[in-house]
């Protein structure tokens, strides 16, 4: 036999943006000057004071195993930052610090689910939901959203996908990749829905809170009394801080959720990286008003890349009103040949723009939706200028 792997890890699927960067790197290599906006990375350095606390972290010798759920210090701050921003009470019983967010929504996966479980993902949703929760046993189920209602979920369709076997509902706002926020209103519709419903719990992703463009005010399901015991918080410093590779996340839940989270990583990983651990105790304390320049930033290229995609026939976008992405409808282009080649669908489009115009996007069918391409704005205004010219060019 030549494949000894496990059926689990064959019927994993790779992230798909992971994989277009990958594929945008080997273009690169081989002397391609590929413009990359299909990964999710501010293209900011870290800011000088969480870099010297982690210099100073350091120098103060950190570097034994952490408390596996994160230090003390550093739960305390996630404590202070949910209270704060977020106005949401919770103990160091319910806060657990993981590598990354990525990792913290793979335990909560594997904590919560058991074989045949239902979860109701929001299409599209963040590229590795689906395989999380497969790879835990779970059944995503998907609820399809359209342009026409900025990409959110109606409470008919929520009723509607709910089965006797539904045990999660996971969603992210802003979302990755629409850029959709949802209100206090329209969230607490969706409660009222799973209040008939007493069995599913929430999974809200809020990692992109901060970059916020000011229409609609961050709202977080667990700040609704009646939702607080059963929302997982899920945050991280990747996206808002510019600190991607420090891989630090968190979640603040119900205690016996974080217990198992606690205990999973305790065989698993022993914790998070102690020198990142307490430069985010410094990110987190410090106000957020001094990442702002960041967000006036993604602010200024959302403008310009929504300017530019609406000079292009054929592509049709919402506004998106966080994160920093669009994720325009390109289904026009669906069935029609460019420049002799046959488009069938969007990984046909993506594809098609990395190989006629250099500009690496992501197909929407990584976020369960086939209609759309992500086109991450987290570049530079020349980047984005010439990355949109070259995609006018090209269809
Ligand atoms: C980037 C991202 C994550 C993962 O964050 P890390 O802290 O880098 O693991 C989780 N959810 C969403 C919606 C994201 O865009």
């Amino acid at each position: 036999m030549s494949n000894q792997l496990s059926d689990r890890i064959n019927r994993l699927v790779p992230s798909a943006t992971l994989e277009m960067a990958a594929k945008a790197r080997e273009l690169r290599a081989a002397g391609k000057d590929v413009i990359g906006l299909s990964l999710g990375e501010p293209d900011f350095n870290t800011p000088e004071y969480i870099k010297e606390a982690a210099k100073q972290a350091i120098e103060d010798n950190y570097n034994s195993y952490t408390p596996v759920d994160g230090y003390i210090e550093l739960k305390d701050a996630i404590i202070t930052k949910y209270k704060r921003d977020n106005g949401l009470t919770y103990d160091r019983s319910q806060i657990v610090v993981s590598t990354g967010a990525k990792q913290s929504l793979y335990n909560v996966a594997q904590v919560c689910l058991n074989q045949g479980d239902e979860v109701i993902l929001l299409c599209p949703y963040w590229v590795s939901y689906s395989d999380i929760v497969k790879l835990s046993g779970g059944v995503p189920v998907e609820v399809p959203t359209s342009l026409e209602t900025d990409f959110k979920m109606t409470p008919d369709q929520l009723e509607a996908a709910i089965t006797p076997k539904t045990k999660m509902l996971w969603y992210s706002s802003p979302c990755n990749p629409s850029g959709s926020i949802y209100s206090t209103k329209e969230l607490r519709a969706i409660a009222d829905v799973l209040q008939k419903h007493p069995q599913i719990l929430v999974v809200s992703d809020e990692i992109y809170e901060h970059i916020n463009y000011g229409v609609t005010e961050h709202a977080s399901m667990a700040a609704f009394e009646d939702m607080y015991d059963r929302t997982i918080t899920v945050n991280g410093v990747a996206k808002a801080f510019a600190m991607t590779g420090w891989r630090i996340g968190y979640i603040g839940a119900p205690s016996y959720i974080a217990r198992a989270c606690n205990k999973l990583q305790g065989q698993v990983t022993s914790g998070a990286n102690c020198i990142a651990q307490r430069a985010v105790i410094t990110a987190l304390l410090e106000s957020p008003n001094r990442i702002h320049h960041m967000v006036d930033e993604f602010k200024n290229r959302r403008k310009l890349i929504l300017g530019l995609l609406n000079e292009i026939d054929g592509f049709e976008c919402n506004e998106p009103e966080g994160a920093f992405y669009v994720f325009p409808d390109i289904s026009s282009f669906f069935g029609k040949e460019l420049n002799g080649v046959k488009i069938n669908n969007a990984s046909d489009f993506a594809m098609y723009l990395l190989e006629n115009a250099n500009v690496a996007t992501v197909t929407g069918d990584a976020f369960g939706n086939p209609n759309g391409i992500r086109i991450s704005y987290a570049a530079s205004e020349e980047q984005i200028k010439e990355a949109l010219s070259r995609i006018k060019q090209a269809v």
